[in-house]
């Protein structure tokens, strides 16, 4: 096992670097525990996304949970990315980053009538429905609103994403999506829903997908509902929606290279493929764009000895990083100074200050015996579900957001405040 850093992070001179600059200046001046962003490693994979789907009307919806900072938002707006959205907060997020909101789509099994208002108001691009109820209440705001709301109905294609339980969202247990006789019985009824057009099918299978074979088992069956729906409505369908989930490198997962998914789309839904007639495709990927693109930098606390193996508590907790709490995922840690990261290595355990024995980084992790109170770490590929995760427990401040455009580093979001934590609170 090699820590091989993610692009655009590297040893220059012994310090680890985001692009050229010195993760340890930014320690330096923001403090830590602090979250620093390549912009050239998100715009990376979103450029070759754009370039992998070139020949199909396409457009790439990034998913706005993996990480919601809106100036990273503007960022990925400018490169010509739209944003898939899960809720009102996320749509003024995304109208905050200037996002158009004809670029903006609405997924989620949980969508209040406020929200809808509120996203018809806006006149989003579309809602994915997830639900008969859902589509009868979407009806009914558009028609007290007195328009209609452009839908895609989010289809389960009972396919194995073979990924973690909590993050897999295609098979028939999950609470996702409509299966192939609710989707025939939403059409029986489509007609009388005048205040909904239907404009395309989607599907979303799951997250970190590692590999293809469930994607293209997804499409084979999307396809065939393609055809279906295409004969009771002639022309209806405008877009397909294939959701998000490819995987990234977090330890020795090997994912399927951009390149590779995009032929897959290409395959199914290109200029080439068995589509009647050419429909526009709409990806919606969150973690394959922002998750190699983050680290979240971390200052060793203190050392504590024990016979087998030591824990090393560090200033960063579950509250900022809830991945491995949550999911017992695995981020890489390696430390900024580069001399400790040679020869040999003692088992340790990484953990933060909150209190919860789930409050644990890594176990077990080979780590250089010196790294001790005061050195800076860095957990790697916490771009995607980092930040956006993070909470106020044990009173702590959620950490500043940094990035590095143009060789400069900027902070995008404020360390937060004792006084953040209790501003909406009130002595009675
Ligand atoms: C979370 C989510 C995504 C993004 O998933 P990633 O694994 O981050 O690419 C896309 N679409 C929907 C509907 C989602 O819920």
């Amino acid at each position: 096992m090699g820590s091989t850093l993610p692009p655009f992070f590297s040893y220059k001179k012994g310090i680890l670097c985001c692009e050229s600059i010195p993760l340890s200046e930014i320690a330096q001046s923001v403090g830590t525990p602090t979250y620093v962003y390549s912009t050239e490693a998100l715009l990376q994979p979103l450029r070759e996304l754009q370039s992998g789907l070139k020949g199909i009307d396409h457009l790439v919806c990034f998913a706005v949970k993996s990480n919601s900072n809106i100036a990273i938002l503007n960022l990925l707006h400018q490169a010509g990315a739209g944003m898939d959205i899960v809720s009102g907060g996320e749509l003024y997020r995304a109208k905050a980053a200037q996002v158009p909101s004809k670029k903006i789509i609405f997924s989620g099994v949980g969508k209040t009538q406020a929200e809808m208002r509120d996203a018809l108001l806006s006149n989003i691009l579309s809602f994915n429905i997830e639900s008969d109820a859902e589509l009868s209440a979407l009806n009914q705001v558009a028609l007290e609103l007195n328009t209609h709301a452009h839908v895609a109905l989010r289809y389960n294609p009972d396919v194995n994403p073979k990924t973690h339980p909590y993050i897999s969202t295609g098979l028939k247990e999950n609470k996702f999506g409509l299966d192939k006789n609710e989707i025939r019985s939403i059409l029986d009824r489509m007609d009388s829903l005048k205040g909904i057009k239907l404009c395309g099918l989607s599907i979303h299978i799951g997250s970190q997908l590692v590999s293809l074979a469930p994607l293209e088992e997804a499409f084979t069956k999307l396809s065939s509902l393609i055809t279906e729906v295409e004969k009771r409505f002639p022309h209806q369908l405008q877009w397909i929606d294939l959701g998000g989930g490819l995987a990234i490198r977090y330890h020795s997962e090997k994912p399927p290279s951009v390149q590779r998914y995009c032929q897959l789309i290409q395959k199914y839904f290109g200029p080439r493929s068995s589509l009647k007639r050419p429909m526009k495709i709409i990806i919606e990927p969150g973690r394959s764009l922002s998750g190699q693109a983050g680290i979240l930098l971390s200052r060793v606390l203190y050392r504590k000895p024990r016979k087998k193996k030591d824990f090393l508590i560090v200033d960063a907790g579950m509250n900022d990083l809830l991945r491995p709490a949550l999911y017992e995922s695995y981020h890489e840690i390696v430390p900024i100074d580069q001399s400790l990261n040679r020869g040999r290595k003692k088992f340790t355990d990484v953990v933060g200050p909150v209190c919860e024995s789930s409050d644990c980084f890594a176990s077990n992790r080979p780590l250089h015996p010196q790294l001790d109170s005061g050195d800076l770490i860095a957990l790697l590929s916490a771009g995607a579900y980092g930040f956006s995760m993070a909470s106020n427990y044990n009173s702590r401040g959620r950490p500043a957001e940094v990035w590095i455009q143009n060789h400069q580093w900027k902070v995008i979001r404020e360390r937060e405040k004792f006084e953040d934590l209790v501003r909406l609170e009130k002595l009675c």
